[in-house]
């Protein structure tokens, strides 16, 4: 009887060191915590032209947590997601959580329609309404360097989002170029890239340029261990 309860308690010690580290106990999964906590200030950003990004660039984004939603992680994530979008190589408007390889429903928005135009962070943030007319204008992605398009979207959108320290559902009503930037950053957590919705796409030389001497620095390579749990 003893033997058997031993050969069980080994089994069982088999399986959970064999299973995947994706799923062990904690905010976040391991790979989550890894790319979080390891990634310099400014993140390595996916981009469409490396065949295991675009991969990542396609998946369903889930909602966090009340527990991840309160974590220290979350403010990291969210420190180093602003960072990136604001450092000099990259100079975006916005960037959604799967850009820098987390499927979560987590954007960060410059604000264009506030004060001060400050960048801000929204979890588990969706569409709850379109409003007005359909407009096109130009947009690009951090994540498909040296390209724009001219995308249709809707002039405004209501927007939701929890609140991380009240764990509350807010909501906003947007119009204008923010709008069309929230629009662009959920589009991102449904695999949704903005060349998928536009009319048009070209390449912008302009951007190109800009991006030359950062490139030549290395500012974009992807780290070594970013490359997977199996890598
Ligand atoms: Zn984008």
């Amino acid at each position: 009887m003893k033997a058997r309860f031993l050969l069980i308690a080994v089994l069982a010690a088999l399986l959970l060191a064999c299973g995947s580290p994706r799923k062990l106990q904690g905010p976040f999964e391991v790979w989550e915590r890894t790319v979080i906590t390891m990634s310099d200030s400014v993140m390595y950003v996916f981009v469409t032209s490396e065949f295991m990004d675009s991969l990542e660039l396609r998946a369903t984004c889930r909602d966090l947590s009340e527990e991840e939603l309160r974590s220290d992680l979350l403010s990291m994530l969210s420190t180093k997601m602003l960072a990136t979008v604001r450092s000099p190589q990259q100079g975006g408007v916005g960037i959604a959580a799967p850009q820098v390889s987390l499927r979560r429903r987590v954007v960060a928005v410059q604000r264009l329609d506030k004060p001060g135009e400050p960048f801000e962070v929204y979890p588990n943030i969706r569409i709850l309404a379109h409003l007005g007319d359909t407009v096109r204008g130009p947009e690009g992605c951090l994540s498909i360097p040296g390209m724009r398009g001219i995308v249709p979207r809707s002039e405004g959108v209501v927007v939701s989002w929890t609140d991380p320290q009240t764990l509350q559902a807010v909501t906003d009503t947007v119009h204008g170029f923010t709008a069309i930037i929230f629009q662009h950053e959920i589009d991102h957590l449904d695999g949704i890239l903005y060349t998928d919705r536009a009319d048009t796409v070209f390449v912008n030389q302009a951007w190109l340029d800009e991006r030359a001497p950062y490139e030549a620095e290395g500012a974009y390579d992807k780290p070594r261990w970013l490359y997977g749990p199996e890598a």
